[in-house]
């Protein structure tokens, strides 16, 4: 089957793209790993040169490669320009730092000297969503380079031009030939290349589903994985926030990229006392929203990035409502032919509804209303993902309390959900296991080695 660029603003296909044979995928396995002896060896100064030559090509063309992202799946213009430019940070953050975070580490032990070293594994295969097409591929690639590996990028199907400019900006950049390569194969043909021996480890960010697959192969041929899998964030308001700031920032964190974010705010839990007052703001705020081609100025959202999406959440919301879910804002799925999905908030969500138990992937709002704290959290607690969280309250140290019992891998008390280089990006639950970025990112895919001298 042919790997195509449609456009989700229009229906129309770009560009088809035919996937490579399992002879062309073996060949580029066996330069990955060709290229691996060479570039173990190369100083953190020669990489750190070539990272962030990377970032200034990241930089300077930001436009041209932000329009491919909006292409391939209907980001609005600026912030696909963004997440360019994001990418870039990544490059240099790890240019920076990756030697300190890769340093021997002195262990005191019945030795005259022991260490901790920190050495590359080889090939690591990474298969990546179409969300963020560049970011997520960039916080592997960064620190994986960095540390020594190389990378071979099974890119979701629907963004093969994403694909193919990171395969280009690195070689661009200068980086030795086959450091990075893009395969465009289907994910029937990813347990093909995890069983090659050359390839030591995978990291996965997408759904619970293809995580499983992917981790199941991967234990058969006992390799490590990281994976980043759904999530379905808590955005908690206590009965002290301010409320219009909350308001405000529920609905970026719920709109984040037509809402298909693993981070957005997904169940907003509301202190029955504020519910009401946050509720006028958050729906007001949501109606003002404008969407259009996301290739054009002053468009909040664009349409999501593949129509069968948009018509799977309806279905959830759809099934939702029948289990007696309220509609505070309407909106929905502008119909079969198309991608664009207006945003919608229900309440009177319960346990056992797709917007209560599931992940919403997609611009739709679950509220639910709790007496007091102690629910609010247990609520938060109440679900199979463990990804992030955000808690609203003007009194810091209770923001602080909250954050800690709520079982995520990162909870932010007055502000989004979202990822930087420097803080460790991951999930418990079925959000997966392993972190991205600071300095445990790097340190997924290296053998962790202990040498004792006696
Ligand atoms: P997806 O359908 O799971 O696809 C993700 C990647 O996995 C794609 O490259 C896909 O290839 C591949 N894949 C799917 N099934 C596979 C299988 N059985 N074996 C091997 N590879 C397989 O997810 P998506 O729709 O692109 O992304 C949405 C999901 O990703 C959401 O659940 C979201 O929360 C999650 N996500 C998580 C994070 C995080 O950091 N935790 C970040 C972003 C997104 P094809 O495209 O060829 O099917």
């Amino acid at each position: 089957m042919a790997i195509e660029t449609i456009n989700p603003a229009t229906g129309e296909v770009v560009e088809s793209y035919t996937p490579h044979t399992t002879d062309q995928v073996t060949a580029k396995i066996e330069a990955a790993q060709e290229a691996f002896q060479g570039w173990r060896h190369a100083s953190f100064a020669q990489r750190a040169r070539l990272m962030n030559k990377q970032a200034d090509i990241l930089e300077n063309e930001a436009d041209k490669y932000g329009r491919i992202i909006s292409l391939e799946m209907g980001k609005p213009l600026k912030d696909s320009i963004a997440e360019i430019k994001k990418c870039a940070s990544a490059c240099r953050y790890y240019a920076q730092n990756a030697e300190g975070f890769m340093a021997d580490e002195a262990v005191q032990s019945g030795a005259s000297r022991s260490l901790i070293a920190f050495e590359p594994l080889g090939v690591v295969l990474a298969v990546m969503p179409w969300n963020f097409p560049f970011w997520q591929v960039y916080r592997f690639l960064a620190p994986a380079l960095m540390a020594g590996n190389v990378g071979l990028l099974k890119h979701a199907s629907n963004v093969p031009q994403c694909a193919l400019a990171i395969e280009e900006i690195v070689k661009k950049a200068g980086f030795p030939d086959n450091v990075f390569q893009t395969l465009l194969i289907g994910s029937k043909e990813v347990n093909a290349v995890i069983e090659h021996p050359h390839v030591k480890a995978v990291t996965l960010t997408g759904s619970e589903t293809a995580g499983s697959k992917v981790a199941e192969k991967a234990g058969q041929e006992i390799k490590k994985t990281v994976l980043e899998l759904g999530g379905s964030d808590a955005f908690i308001v206590l009965d002290d926030a301010d409320l219009e700031q909350a308001a405000t920032v529920a609905v970026k964190s719920r709109m984040v990229n037509t809402g298909q974010s693993c981070i957005a705010a997904k169940r907003f839990i509301l202190i029955e006392s504020i519910a009401d007052a946050f509720l006028e703001k958050f729906k007001a705020k949501m109606e003002n929203l404008k969407t259009g081609n996301p290739l054009e100025e002053d468009v909040d959202y664009g349409p999501m990035a593949r129509k069968d999406l948009a018509e799977e959440l309806a279905q959830q919301v759809q099934e939702s409502v029948k289990q007696g879910a309220e509609i505070v804002l309407d909106g929905g799925h502008e119909g079969k032919d198309s991608a664009y999905f207006k945003p919608m908030i229900l309440k009177n969500v319960k346990p056992g509804m797709p917007a209560y138990d599931e992940e919403m992937f997609g611009p739709v709002a679950a509220v639910i209303v709790v007496q007091n704290e102690a629910e609010a959290i247990k609520v938060a607690n109440d679900s199979r993902f463990g990804l992030g969280g955000a808690v609203w309250t003007q009194d810091k140290e209770r923001g602080l309390r909250v954050a800690r019992q709520v079982e995520t891998g990162a909870m932010f008390v007055n502000a989004m959900v979202a990822s930087s280089p420097e803080m460790p990006f991951g999930g418990i639950k079925k959000s997966g296991y392993g972190r991205e970025l600071s300095y445990l990112g790097i340190r997924e895919f290296v053998n962790q080695k202990s040498i004792w001298v006696g």
